[in-house]
């Protein structure tokens, strides 16, 4: 399942920083950070937790129930995005 930002967001940047994925973008339009969800592994291969919920000011990157996926197929997402890594997590 990947990550989304809902409502709320201060821009502070620390998600965007974070991200081993690249899947944070300024959304200038609607003057928050949002996710892209193809990128989003929820940091699985890189880390035990996601980065951005974790780093957040506000405390809000939750799980987005309109991207379900499994572990599996997080794995899978990472290797596409990372054909050069190894997952250590
Ligand atoms: Fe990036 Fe991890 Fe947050 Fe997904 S959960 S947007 S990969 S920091």
């Amino acid at each position: 399942m990947a990550y989304w930002i809902p409502e709320g967001c201060i821009y502070c940047g620390n998600c965007f920083e974070e991200c081993p994925n690249e899947a944070i973008y300024e959304n200038e339009a609607a003057d928050k950070y949002d996710i892209d969800p193809d990128k989003c592994t929820e940091c699985v291969g890189f880390h035990s937790e996601p980065q951005c919920a974790v780093t957040c000011s506000v405390e809000l990157p939750e799980p987005d129930p309109n991207h379900q996926e499994t572990r599996e197929q997080l794995l899978e997402k990472f290797k596409k995005l990372n054909p050069d890594k190894e997952p250590v997590l």
